[in-house]
């Protein structure tokens, strides 16, 4: 049976990467290797990593001479301090949209005075707070793009001074904004561009090498950049699947093109729960994400009867998080329309039965 795969991360990639990936495990390009074998110096992994790096770049109009994208271990989650070791000398801003924001804060505490500048905490973090000033004697601020747990996004980023660090893992290449404005862009690879295992970061190389402080090597950004994300052995497989996903996502036309595709399923999905009189949105509706569609049912005594229908529709994944409850439809690059009308034709089954 088809699966529709709203899973919020590890989650849904192209079928073709799929078939690809598949492929290069049993023998990469011909060359009687697999990719799970090679060297990470080998001439074919370092074509690997050269591709995946600018491919990066290239969806996301960054200068190369400007900015540098590496491919870590340790997730976002590593991500949280690593910038914070990178960047922070005495003082960073932080804006508190949800639980990774919340652990982002958590971390930087541990080497700064963070100050959080607003927070949607009091509403469960239904929304993105919009009304606050960054100072300008910070040394950085930090937000994070889209709150995959709520199903909130920042449509508008505030004016400042200071460099601009972003959590941007599960809307990374979803849309098409300026990401010059970013100084720091990380985002784990498993929600719109691989398998878990690698995060990618880009970094504005002007704004390194301004904190005192030492930094252990593997927490370095100059470190691994100078070394172009060799510096020790990197996550291969995830690099390889995806740059195979950013491949995909040129053939689809690039990022312009997908926010059209994405747009349209979100449009899909949100008509429904506005219509649908058993279902009700949980995040605030300007800030509504495009990638992840949080709600609930009206009535939780529908609870079994829904899920029936989607397990009959063959949906999964579609389950909120813990915090929220209810559903959350993840709608990453790879999910196509299709699958969106699914769940659509099961809520609207819902309301027939019920
Ligand atoms: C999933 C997620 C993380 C955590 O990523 P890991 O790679 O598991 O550390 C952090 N931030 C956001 C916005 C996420 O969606």
């Amino acid at each position: 049976m088809k699966k529709h795969n709203f899973s919020a991360g590890p989650c849904i990639l192209p079928q073709e990467v799929f078939q690809k990936a598949s492929q290069a495990v049993l023998d990469l390009d011909n060359s009687g290797l697999s990719i799970l074998e090679i060297s990470h110096r080998s001439k074919a992994f370092v074509e690997v990593m050269d591709k995946a790096q600018s491919l990066a770049l290239e969806h996301l109009k960054l200068p190369k001479d400007e900015y540098q994208v590496l491919f870590l271990q340790g997730g976002a989650s590593m991500q949280f301090i690593m910038s914070a070791f990178n960047l922070m000398q005495t003082k960073a801003a932080y804006l508190d949209t949800g639980a990774w924001s919340a652990k982002a804060v958590k971390e930087a505490n541990l080497l700064g005075k963070v100050d959080v500048m607003a927070s949607s905490k009091d509403k469960n973090y239904n929304y993105i707070p919009k009304d606050y000033e960054i100072p300008k004697d910070v040394d950085y601020f930090h937000c994070t793009s889209n709150n995959t747990i709520f199903g909130t996004q920042m449509k508008h980023f505030p004016k400042v001074d200071a460099p601009v660090v972003c959590d941007m893992s599960s809307d990374i290449f979803s849309r098409d904004i300026d990401f010059s404005y970013f100084d720091v862009i990380y985002a784990g690879a498993q929600k719109n561009m691989g398998p878990a295992g690698a995060t990618l970061v880009a970094v504005k190389k002007s704004c390194l090498g301004k904190v005192d402080r030492k930094i252990p090597s593997m927490l370095d950004y100059q470190v691994h950049a100078a070394k172009d994300s060799m510096f020790n052995t990197p996550p291969v497989f995830s690099v390889y699947v995806s740059m195979l996903t950013l491949e995909w996502l040129k053939a689809q036309g690039g990022v312009k093109a997908i926010e059209k595709q994405n747009k349209a399923k979100a449009d899909a999905m949100y008509a429904e729960i506005d219509r649908n009189p058993l279902f009700t949105g949980f995040a605030a509706k300007e800030d509504r994400s495009m990638m992840n569609a949080t709600f609930n049912l009206t009535d939780e005594s529908l609870k079994d009867k829904f899920n029936n229908l989607l397990v009959e529709a063959g949906v999964n994944g579609l389950n909120g998080h813990r915090s929220v409850g209810g559903y959350r439809a993840s709608m990453y690059n790879a999910l196509p329309l299709e699958s969106v009308q699914v769940v659509v034709k099961a809520m609207q089954e819902l309301e027939k039965q019920a």
